[in-house]
């Protein structure tokens, strides 16, 4: 789960990293309001947005007087706001509006799980700000990596190594990044990011932007971080998804499909790749999905408008095939079929399944194997 700015920002502050002093605000009366409260000029409103690089997009304004303080904020609230990071778009309900920074230097420092080091790693840069990505890509040294033993978090000798290479005052530096440490473990934490972390013209260090991602499999955990979501940066048919506990993400492609596990979902949109289409979307209804559940999934892969065709690929295990074809034909008189379905089942009670489909009256197309499934799904987005 993904945390605006100015909700990390509020953790921020509760372990101690400097952030500049602000406030959220869901209309321009609020943000006048807002900015009243802090007193004096100039401020920076902040558009608030799961997604990154919103400076180079217009999503960050420095504003010296109230009247560009409104201009900047009716720019930003309920506009759709494209970066690079999301070419797709995202509303805007809010913004954050903070004390402008004096900035001296930007920097870059985030926690997060090395999966191919098996631990935690925190990273340091001394180009921070907004091109972190482009400067690594191009040049790996420029970032400074130390490998965290979770057994003993993050020792204080660590990050006063890298504060005496990135050339930052030892004692704040330490602090704040032991402090960025606990966020990570204690909130269970996939992602703790500072870009930019600030050297301010007194010498200060301040943290001007904060990304925080929460591990889903631990959020039963933090309750009060589950009610910080915002659906608004979610998109619909994934939020929807998820409140019948499908595991869905949407894809660029025109194959709807719907799989029980995830490895045969992944391996069902490779094979699709194979036999020259693309998925839709990925959809893991999970190992003991109920027919409820199948008939939500489907109710959703139909709601998807670049859906073409759907392949239906599922092994019955614990979901028994004969299960799964009365959920299909359920389903089936709930929403209209508009694309040709095709369904491989394999499994227990296969036979009883097929024959609840045959019977059934709908059109859904049998198919024998994987590869003959997605072939037909392929052909038949096709329009053939
Ligand atoms: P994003 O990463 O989405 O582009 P940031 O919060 O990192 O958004 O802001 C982008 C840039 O805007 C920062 O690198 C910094 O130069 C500037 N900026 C952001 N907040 C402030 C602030 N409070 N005072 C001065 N400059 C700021
Ligand atoms: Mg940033």
């Amino acid at each position: 789960m993904k945390l605006h700015e100015h909700q990390a920002k509020e953790i921020f502050t509760k372990f101690g990293i400097p952030v500049p002093e602000g406030g959220v605000a869901f209309s321009t009366e609020e943000a006048v309001k807002v900015a009243r409260d802090l007193g004096d000029y100039p401020l920076v409103v902040k558009a608030q947005i799961h997604c990154g690089g919103r400076g180079k997009a217009g999503g960050v304004k420095l504003v010296k007087t109230e009247e560009e303080l409104k201009e900047a904020v009716e720019g930003m609230l309920g506009k759709v706001l494209k970066t690079f990071q999301c070419p797709e778009g995202k509303r805007v309900s809010r913004v954050w509006i903070e004390r402008a920074t004096d900035i001296s230097g930007e920097f870059y420092l985030s926690i997060t799980l090395d999966r191919s080091r098996s631990k935690p790693v925190i990273m340091g840069s001394s180009a921070g700000g907004m091109e972190i990505e482009e400067i690594v890509k191009e040049n790996p040294d420029a970032i400074i990596i130390e490998e965290i033993d979770p057994a003993l978090g993050l020792m204080p000798y660590q990050a006063r190594k890298m504060a005496l290479r990135l050339g930052l005052p030892v004692k704040e530096f330490t602090q704040i990044a032991l402090a960025l440490y606990r966020i990570y473990s204690e909130l269970d934490a996939s992602l703790v990011e500072i870009n930019p972390l600030v050297l301010d013209r007194n010498g200060k260090l301040v943290a001007l932007d904060a990304k925080l991602d929460i591990d889903d499999n631990a959020l039963f955990r933090h309750r009060d971080i589950q009610e910080m979501e915002d659906e608004t940066q979610i998109p619909p048919l994934e939020a929807e998804a998820k409140k019948y506990g499908l595991n869905y993400i949407k894809l660029n492609g025109n194959i709807g499909c719907m799989v029980n596990g995830a490895g045969l979902a992944m391996a069902t949109m490779d094979i699709i790749k194979l036999a020259g289409g693309e998925p839709a979307n990925f959809l893991d209804v999970g190992g003991g999905a109920n027919v409820e559940q199948i008939a939500n999934a489907f109710r959703i892969l139909m709601a998807d408008e670049d859906v073409r065709a759907v392949f239906i690929n599922i092994f019955g295990g614990i979901l028994r095939c004969d299960r799964l074809a009365q959920g299909l034909v359920e389903a089936g008189r709930m929403v209209e079929l508009k694309v040709p379905v095709v369904v491989r089942m394999e499994g227990t009670n296969v036979e009883e399944g097929k024959r609840i489909l045959a019977e059934s009256g709908m059109n859904f197309i049998n198919a024998e194997d994987m590869w003959d499934g997605a072939r037909k799904a392929v052909e038949l987005a096709k329009g053939g």
